[in-house]
């Protein structure tokens, strides 16, 4: 039985002063052993937050890190920094850093395999753009997106890696995927991954859709046979990020 997971990513939102009054108010509100909850929050509140979720079920997670250990690589943060901060989970190759910041399937791998090895768990994104699926080419991109992102993985390795679904048209957009498309995508990724690992990574492998989660919307798409939860961006920063965890109550 795979456990799901909501993972919530508040981009470059929220002053400390915003978060640490957030945080305070849904800490206590999210209370389940159901989910997994991780909020990847920016850098430069890892330390405050993590302090007032010390007791409490929310992990704190990570947006993004570089694949080098250390170096010459002004204004970034490696997965090893991560590591020794307490950090568990950390989002590699979101939409938003391949399409602003030009980062490529190769670096996306390269995060991710070095994630891994920092005993991170990578949520690797994938998705294709609006044009994409319009003209058809939807699984093709997917495919291509996903075997990139986990060359050089093991069977294990892929066991410790979550997946997250997210078609770009939907991110930000209030236009969130039917059910029934999302799981198409979703069983699609766990084929892909049997194919390649077998039926032990398969059925291990997490896979969650993003794009225009909330509320209301949260429980029709988490009990899809092939979607394990969610990564959640606005509905993240709001109290109704609650009822997205609870989905099910
Ligand atoms: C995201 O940031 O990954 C995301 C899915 O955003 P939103 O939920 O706002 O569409």
């Amino acid at each position: 039985m795979r456990k799901k997971m909501v993972a919530g990513n508040w981009k470059m939102n929220l002053s400390s002063t915003i978060a640490e009054k957030f945080t305070r108010e849904i800490k206590d509100k999210i209370d389940t052993d159901a989910v997994d909850v991780v909020m990847c929050v920016p850098f430069v509140h890892f330390n405050m937050i993590s302090e007032i979720l010390k007791d409490t079920k929310i992990k704190v997670g990570a947006q993004n890190m570089h694949y080098a250990d250390e170096g010459a690589y002004t204004g970034e943060i490696s997965g090893r920094m991560l590591a020794a901060m307490g950090v568990k989970h950390v989002i590699i190759g979101h939409s938003e850093r391949r399409e602003y910041f030009r980062e490529t399937d190769t670096e996306v791998n390269l995060k991710a395999l070095k994630a891994l090895q920092n005993n991170l768990t990578p949520i690797i994104c994938i998705g294709e753009t609006s044009k994409q699926r319009k003209s058809g080419r939807t699984f093709n991109i997917i495919r291509k997106q996903l075997a990139f992102a986990i060359d050089e993985m093991s069977a294990e390795d892929i066991t410790k890696v979550v997946i997250a679904y997210e078609p770009i048209w939907a991110i930000g957009t209030g236009e969130t995927a039917t059910s029934e498309q999302a799981e198409e995508v979703c069983a699609l990724i766990r084929k892909q991954i049997n194919t390649r690992f077998g039926n032990w990574s398969s059925d291990n492998v997490r896979i969650l859709y993003g794009g225009s989660v909330t509320e209301e919307n949260a429980k029709e798409l988490f009990t899809m046979p092939n979607i394990d939860g969610g990564l959640v961006g606005g509905a993240s920063l709001k109290p109704s990020f609650e009822n997205v965890v609870h989905y099910d109550r």
